[in-house]
Parts: structure tokens; sequence; C-alpha cells
């Protein structure tokens, strides 16, 4: 078998085109200009060259987006005071700090939780991720939206069938799960009502819950660590992992054994990366619209 690549860049362009013709509305119907603020501490290069990708993304949707740059050594209590700033500011409609922070001199926690709930792009705030249980969310986290996002234009339904979601973060692997068992999602009931098996460090005999899996997320961050053996034969496999290797980028999933056993599989990269900025342009819509009314 040879497994379909599911081309995340493609769907990410034609969902950024789609959010464009929804702001150039809201704006003409006299709604404000779209902000995105995105807020940079520190010298990281990754970090940089991600608020630049984001930057040019708003401007190419026709939202406007600043970027607020720190030095490192800015401290807690000065950054917690920008994010108010920008939180009473208002014509900044979503707020995003990168991460990570500089070193463990910043409250990462006390930082995301300061950010106004409305203007939460990056659904971190427990009021969002509330919501987002209680199966009616705000704003959905731009990673795993995007993969739902793209089995729904793929037409890979995931309803009645089993999950396995490997990494249990908050940004990605919980939301993840979480949005897949709800009994609908933005892209309606079948690609909702899976039955999700959430894997972590300490699941016992991971080859053999994931060989399990109809469709089998990787959202680790150790290079290649799916291996073919691990996945069943013509399951759906979404790779999340971004790691440099070398002078290469790969994903959590051996990719060419991947394509033997798979029936369709995400790249790295061209998969999911290019499907996070584009969700985040969407929620950026959603906060103006919900500041407006
Ligand atoms: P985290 O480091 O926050 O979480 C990793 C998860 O993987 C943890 O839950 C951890 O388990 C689990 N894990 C670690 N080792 C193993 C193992 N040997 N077996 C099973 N599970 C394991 O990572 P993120 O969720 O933030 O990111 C994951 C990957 O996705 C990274 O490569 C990151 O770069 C990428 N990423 C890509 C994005 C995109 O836009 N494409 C966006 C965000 C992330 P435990 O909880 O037990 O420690």
């Amino acid at each position: 078998m040879t497994a379909e690549r599911l081309d995340g860049k493609r769907v990410a362009a034609e969902i950024r085109q789609e959010v464009a013709a929804d702001v150039a509305e809201f704006v003409a119907s006299g709604g404000p200009t779209p902000c995105l603020a995105a807020v940079l501490v520190g010298e990281d290069p990754a970090s940089q060259v991600y608020v630049r990708n984001k930057a040019r993304a708003c401007e190419k949707a026709g939202i406007d987006g600043r970027t607020h740059r720190l030095s490192a050594d800015v401290g807690q209590t000065e950054l917690l005071r920008l994010i108010a700033e920008l939180n009473a500011d208002p014509s900044v409609h979503g707020i995003l700090v990168q991460l990570p922070l500089p070193d463990s001199s910043y409250d990462e926690r006390a930082i995301l939780d300061a950010v106004d709930p409305l203007k939460d792009v990056d659904a971190f705030s427990p009021i969002n991720v509330g919501l987002l249980m209680q199966g009616r969310p705000r704003f959905l986290p731009c990673t795993p939206h995007g993969i739902v996002q793209l089995l729904g234009r793929y037409q890979l339904s995931v309803a009645g069938k089993r999950v396995c979601v490997v990494g249990r973060s908050d940004i990605v692997g919980k939301p993840m799960a979480m949005m897949l068992a709800q009994r609908t999602g933005t892209c309606g009931p079948e690609i909702a009502n899976a039955t999700v098996t959430l894997a972590h460090s300490r699941t016992a005999d991971l080859g053999d819950v994931c060989r399990q899996a109809d469709c089998l997320i990787a959202a680790v961050g150790r290079p290649e660590m799916i291996t073919g053996d691990m996945i069943k034969p013509g399951a759906v496999v979404i790779d999340v992992g971004i790691n440099r290797v070398g002078d290469k980028l790969v994903g959590d999933v051996a990719y060419d054994q991947a394509c033997e056993v798979a029936s369709a599989i995400t790249p790295v990269p061209g998969g999911v990366g290019p499907l996070t900025i584009a969700m985040l342009l969407h929620n950026t819509l959603i906060a103006a619209k919900l500041q407006r009314s």
C-alpha cells in the first residue's frame, strides 16, 4: 500500500483564503480590522521565525499583525504590564505570547492566565479550555483544530472509530483527544464521535495501543518514534511532530515505513504545521467578531 499524502499546505491555503474573504466582508459591514498582537520575549531563533510567519500570514488575510518584542531580561512584571495594556486596548482583538519564554524566572502559567479570555486566540485560558470540555467552544486550539479541518476536508470520518493520540500536552494532545471525542465539531459529527485513547510516556505496550487505532495522531516531539510496525494497515496517520535532525525537519513518524502501511498520512513539513497558522487567523477573526457584539 502507498499512503495518500494529506496536503496540509494546500488545505491551509484554502482556509487562509476563506478567512481573508470573511475578514473583507466583516470590515465592509463596518467591523474593525481584526488585529493580532504577538508578544515575543528574547531572541530564540525559531520563535522569531514563527512570529515573522504569523505577521506575514496576518497581512495576507487583511488582519493587522503587530509584534511586541521584549528583551529576554524584561521580567515578569513588565511582561504582565504589557499584557494588561493589550487587554485594555480596544484595537487589539487577539493576543498571543510566543512560547517558550526565555527562562524559568517567568511564570508561564500566570502570564497565559493574564490574557483576556476574549482575546485568547491560542485557547490556553482555563475558561476557553473549560468551554471546549463542555462541547461549547469559543476558541479552539489552533493545531488540533487544523487537524480536524484537514480530516474534514479529506472526508476522513473518525465517527465510531478508534483514534489514538500519542502525547498529552495542553496545547496539542489533550485538546485533540477531547475534540475528536465530542458529539460534534466544526466539521460536523463525522469528524467527532471517535473512541479515543490518549497515550503518553507511561503507556504500557505503546506499539499494541497504536496498532489498534484506525487513526493515529502523533504529538510527541521524538523523531520517527512511530515505526511502521506500530501502525494498523489502512490507518490514517497524522504526524504533528516537528523535529530538527541535522539540517532536516522530521516528524514523530517514520514516514517511509508508515507510507507502506497507512492509507493516508501527513508529511513533515507541509502537513500539520501550515494549518496551525491558518487556524490562528481564523481565531483572530472570531475574536474581532466577539468583541464587536
Ligand atoms: P510536549 O513536549 O508538551 O508533550 C509531549 C508528549 O509526548 C507528552 O505528553 C509526553 O508524555 C509524550 N511522550 C514523550 N515521550 C514519549 C514516549 N516515548 N512515548 C509516548 N509518549 C511520549 O510536546 P507538544 O505537544 O508541545 O509537541 C509535540 C510535537 O509536536 C513537537 O515535536 C512539537 O514541535 C510539535 N508541534 C507541532 C505543531 C505544529 O504546528 N505542527 C504545534 C505544536 C507542537 P508525558 O506527558 O508522559 O511526559
